[in-house]
């Protein structure tokens, strides 16, 4: 009787308890997953603190930072390699093979400004100089690199990789050529160059006229990243000055020996230039004068040309230089032997030309000062003195004998170039168009 009224009451609320159990089981369950859980995480963070692994990790994630460094440094004003290596965190031992061998080496013994200078660092370890390379110019580098024995470098001289390129550029000159050839782009060294071309037959500052233009052809060499790092030859150049053209062709006559001729194979090449500085105002001519400082007339034994301070003045000739030094009134000046009838002077400079000191051989067009107002000067010009047989003459009327005329073979070599030359100056012309 009691059993069948339990038997009944558990099969009115069979529902109800079975509703219990199963939220009973649920909890359950829910704990043992939850506890599971915190084991993992403690396991997991027992395995993190563990010190191999922290260990493998901080190697793992040291390796991700690069062994090797590369720094590269442009030269300033007065540093010297000893502060240049200083700022670079390596050991001292480091920094005295470093000093060691570049002082020893005459290629680079000199600082020069804006010189780059590359290194490779190499972290691990004992941090030291795996290799550098110090620019010796702008087509030399000079590479060092870590002997096996550690404690020297052994160099090598690499020639950068240039590229030639051949320019062509032409302009209507406004006020100077030197204005408007840089306005054009085209770098100092070769308008130096094509002024000295025609040095020969312009006077620069009176044959030149407002609306005159030119042409020219140059080399130019780049660098792997595009940069014009030197320039080379003129091939070509036209100047026409009042509807008159003057054209040069770059000829090789003999191996190695470059000139240049007119289209009619003519050498433009004198003895002597004219004007002797490029881009300058003639501002007194030779003969009688008051001087501008002494005050009384006096003899002008030289040809004035007024340009502004620092401008290139070249030999007018091929000689030697028998003076490079101060004379009195004349201040720093430059006096060339050109042969057993001419010499030249040139004074007021400002400075000297790199090289330039008594018994150095020189080139025509060479540099061998710049523009001052050195002496008893009134303000910076070029005061050019030609002697002939010892005798001072006027520069400005000086009749030297033309150059070589191109006959023969030569000549027939000669048409065959410049027809070449021609063609190349179209081709040119019809890639800008
Ligand atoms: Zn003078």
């Amino acid at each position: 009787m009691n059993k069948k009224i339990i038997f009944k009451i558990i099969r009115k609320y069979s529902y109800f308890i079975w509703l219990i159990f199963l939220i009973f089981f649920t909890i359950l369950v829910t704990y043992f997953y939850d506890i599971n859980k915190k084991n993992q995480i403690n396991y997991l963070n027992k395995f993190l603190k563990n010190i191999y692994l922290n260990n493998s990790l901080k190697k793992i994630t040291s390796e991700l930072k690069p062994r090797y460094i590369n720094i590269e440094y442009k030269v300033k004003e007065g540093d010297t390699y000893e502060n240049i290596i200083n700022n670079l965190s390596i050991p001292n031992l480091e920094k005295k093979i470093f000093l060691n061998t570049v002082t020893k080496n005459k290629n680079i013994n000199i600082l020069k400004l804006n010189q780059k200078i590359f290194f490779r660092i190499d972290k691990k370890n004992n941090t030291k100089i795996v290799n550098f390379t110090i620019e010796i110019n702008k087509k030399k580098n000079i590479f060092f690199e870590r002997n096996d024995d550690d404690k020297i470098f052994i160099s090598k001289i690499i020639e950068k990789n240039l590229l030639k390129t051949i320019v062509f550029k032409e302009g209507i000159i406004k006020n100077s050529l030197y204005n408007a050839a840089l306005k054009l782009g085209i770098k100092p060294n070769t308008i130096v160059e094509f002024a000295r071309l025609y040095g020969f037959q312009v006077d620069f500052q009176r044959d030149i006229w407002k609306n005159d233009s030119f042409q020219i052809i140059y080399e130019e060499f780049k660098n792997e990243d595009g940069s014009i790092i030197d320039t080379g030859n003129i091939i070509y150049a036209n100047l026409n000055i009042q509807s008159t053209d003057l054209q040069l062709y770059k000829f090789e006559f003999e191996n190695n020996k470059i000139d240049y001729f007119d289209e009619n194979g003519k050498s433009v090449r004198k003895t002597l230039m004219k004007t002797p500085i490029n881009g300058a105002r003639l501002s007194s001519s030779f003969g009688k004068r008051k001087h501008p400082i002494l005050g009384f007339t006096k003899m002008h034994t030289g040809t004035d040309f007024a340009a502004p301070k620092g401008t290139p003045i070249m030999s007018s000739g091929d000689g030697s230089v028998i003076k490079a030094s101060w004379c009195g009134g004349g201040g720093n000046c430059v006096k060339i032997k050109h042969n057993s009838s001419y010499q030249t002077i040139y004074a007021h400079m400002s400075k000297f030309g790199r090289g330039i000191k008594k018994g150095v051989r020189i080139k025509q067009g060479q540099i061998i000062g710049y523009v001052g107002s050195t002496g008893l000067s009134t303000g910076p010009h070029l005061h050019y003195v030609v002697i002939e047989n010892g005798k001072k003459i006027n520069s400005q009327k000086l009749k030297l004998p033309s150059g070589k005329i191109l006959k023969g073979d030569l000549r027939k070599k000669f048409e065959v170039k410049k027809i070449k030359i021609d063609v190349l100056k179209s081709e040119l012309i019809s890639k800008i168009n």
